[in-house]
């Protein structure tokens, strides 16, 4: 039976791109189940109002999730806990570099600046540190070369939707490519990646539906799947939906906002047609 989630974070007012994944799973999901979780852990960012703005809009469209819904930030000791995973793996080390530091690093003659799901793939600076030398300061990191070493099989994955098709993510790739993401931030103790994949593993995920944006980050996902030992799920990336300018719609596109587009007197059919279903 599939399972299927919406993992807003709320950081701004959902807008029809929003839409268009939420309803996609929830209507995949109409054999199975469907979860909503709010991804809140990017505290300084998460907003209540932004949060009761997701249930309002959502409802609006004529989605319903069971209750309690899950907040993410609630989750930080599981996350924790997976982190100690791959500490004890010896796939880790502390990192104290900000952003000027790597960008300093980067600007030095024969490192190359390219950019991965993350923005700049990190340049190793403080890699070889041992975990021990960690201090409330430092973000940790994940020594990519490592990990992908101490994978047993291949790291396959299958894509539904438009982008069907199986893939298979090569070691290098995810070297080169995504380089030592951070696993937990030095202020949240957490970080994206982790958080998305031990939670979807938590709410047994089967199917996750979500933007084209995302699915640079899917490799990375599916490599904490399997030193994790969690199942990988189906994965559907969908078209992203743009403005008449051809440009991605954002939060930052105030008068597209679902919010505003029901003031306007839209209705969810409009919407629905808006994105093409
Ligand atoms: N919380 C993420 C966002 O709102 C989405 C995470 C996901 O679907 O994997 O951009």
């Amino acid at each position: 039976m599939n399972r299927e989630r919406f993992a807003p974070s709320p950081t701004g007012l959902l807008h029809p791109g929003h839409a268009f994944s939420a309803l996609t799973a929830f209507e995949a999901a109409r054999d199975g189940s469907f979860v909503l979780r709010i991804e809140d852990i990017d505290v300084p960012r998460s907003r209540p109002e932004y949060e009761t703005a997701i249930y309002e809009d959502l409802a609006w469209l004529g989605i319903d999730w069971p209750m309690p819904v899950l907040r993410q930030s609630r989750r930080i000791p599981d996350h924790e806990r997976a982190l100690q995973k791959l500490i004890n793996m010896g796939l880790c080390y502390p990192c104290s570099c900000t952003r000027k530091d790597i960008q300093a690093a980067l600007s030095a003659p024969q490192e190359g600046s390219d950019i991965g799901p993350d923005g700049v793939i990190y340049p190793g600076t403080c890699r070889g540190r041992p975990m021990s030398d960690r201090t409330h300061g430092d973000a940790v990191r994940l020594d990519m070369r490592k990990a992908v070493a101490a994978l047993k099989a291949p790291l396959r994955y299958t894509e539904i939707g438009e982008s069907a098709g199986d893939y298979e993510v090569m070691s290098d790739t995810l070297v080169t490519w995504a380089g030592d993401v951070v696993m937990a931030r030095k202020d949240i103790g957490t970080s994206y990646h982790l958080a998305v994949v031990v939670d979807d593993a938590a709410q047994h995920i089967t199917h996750v539906t979500r933007g084209m944006d995302m699915m640079t980050a899917t490799p990375i996902h599916v490599l904490l799947q399997k030193l994790l030992g969690y199942p990988t799920p189906l994965y559907r990336h969908h078209r992203l939906i743009r403005d008449d300018a051809g440009r991605r719609l954002a939060k930052r596109h105030d008068a597209l906002t679902l919010r505003a587009l029901r003031h306007q007197g839209k209705t969810p059919a409009d919407i629905r047609a808006m994105v093409g279903l």
